[in-house]
């Protein structure tokens, strides 16, 4: 079997958004499914789909096309602002695109009159957090503009919160949204019927019993994929956090010093590298590096410790014992990790199909990016 690679446990991945969605509909809020981190991936987008989630959400509309390519009908939004050069593609394959420059959403008017299609808009707020967004006070103006342009539809307004900044999602900024909704609803008429309050940091927040106001829609991806809350990365309960895995394989295994000799200068990565002085270890290599992963966003098995990575070697203490060459390493990811595996072309993926959906098999299928 090839490696590295990527092992997706479809069903954990089913579980998590199925589980998800169920506590976030007796809220009244809906579920995109955000497909960036695996690359607009056909099999996710329809695990997503099956699990119950009511539309696909990703930031690149290259993904978006594959999904398209792959079959997938679902609405499907782009949630980060078109690109000028790229409107064209966006009408013609994005249901939705989230929107804070009225450049853009103009040249998306124009571009679906040619394209004699209707493109839905979804203004972004900026509520703080200081990514996209609209400021507050402009965002009558903002919408009136949009109101106005031909062939295009104004669906509602959306933020998006903890990721330059950290500011965490409260009943504050929450607050604010849902306020911003109301007045554009008085001003223009019923125009806000999507108002999506966030990412899976909105989680804590939505899920605490706390007024929920006028948010029906949230954009999960990390949540549903590694089962975390990105506010402070704790376990969500009742959530599989090891739905993913990164399998790499050992290239070299020898007992070594744990310090390096010689004149210290800088690494190929880092500034200064300090090696302590632990006697001799079982120092392993694997083949895989900076080019493919975040070796920060890596957890390695119970007694196993990652003393660096190069762009193409990942070095490991592993312990009282020596590994074989040849042998297999799992590790756990985080966000940062899955990203660069995902768009590395040397990370094999490897879904593993819920049972339902391959009739009671077990069955593996190796995809390279290529595929
Ligand atoms: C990536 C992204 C999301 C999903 O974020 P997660 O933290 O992975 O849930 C939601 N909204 C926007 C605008 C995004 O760019």
């Amino acid at each position: 079997m090839s490696t590295p690679r990527l092992e997706f446990d479809l069903k954990k991945i089913h579980h998590n958004a199925s589980a998800l969605g169920a506590r976030l509909e007796r809220l009244g809020i809906s579920v995109t499914g955000v497909t960036k981190a695996c690359m607009g991936q056909p099999r996710y987008a329809n695990i997503l789909l099956s699990s119950g989630v009511s539309s696909l959400g990703d930031s690149r509309i290259e993904n978006i096309e594959t999904m398209r390519r792959g079959g997938v009908s679902a609405p499907i939004t782009l949630i980060r602002s078109p690109m000028l050069s790229q409107v064209d593609r966006v009408v013609r394959h994005a249901d939705t695109s989230f929107n804070s420059e009225q450049d853009v959403i103009s040249a998306l008017s124009a571009a679906a009159l040619k394209a004699k299609c209707r493109h839905s808009v979804v203004l972004m707020v900026e509520l703080g957090d200081l990514r996209e967004g609209i400021l507050p006070r402009d965002l009558l103006a903002v919408a009136r503009q949009t109101l106005d342009c031909p062939n295009i539809d104004l669906r509602g307004i959306g933020t998006n919160l903890a990721c330059r900044s950290g500011v965490a999602p409260d009943s504050k900024n929450m607050g604010e949204l849902s306020r911003l909704a109301d007045m554009l609803d008085t001003a223009c008429g019923p125009v806000t019927s999507v108002v999506s309050g966030g990412n899976s940091s909105n989680l804590k927040w939505a899920l605490s019993g706390a007024d929920i106001g006028r948010i029906n829609n949230l954009r999960l991806g990390e949540a549903i994929l590694l089962g975390l809350d990105p506010l402070d990365r704790s376990p969500i309960a009742g959530l599989h956090t090891d739905a993913i895995t990164l399998v790499a394989e050992v290239i070299e295994s020898k007992l070594k010093p744990s310090q390096a000799w010689g004149v210290i200068a800088q690494t190929a990565f880092d500034d200064q590298v300090e090696t302590r002085d632990c006697g001799t270890i079982n120092q392993s290599i694997l083949a895989i590096g900076q080019q493919d992963i975040d070796p920060d966003g890596l957890t390695p098995p119970h007694g196993i410790e990652i003393l660096g990575a190069s762009s193409d070697h990942l070095m490991l203490n592993t312990g009282k014992h020596s590994v074989a060459v040849g042998s297999e390493i799992e590790f756990q990811l985080n966000y940062s990790a899955l990203l660069r595996a995902m768009t590395s072309p040397f990370v094999a993926k490897k879904y593993m199909k819920p049972i339902k959906e391959t009739s009671m098999r077990s069955d593996f299928l190796i995809t390279s990016l290529a595929s």
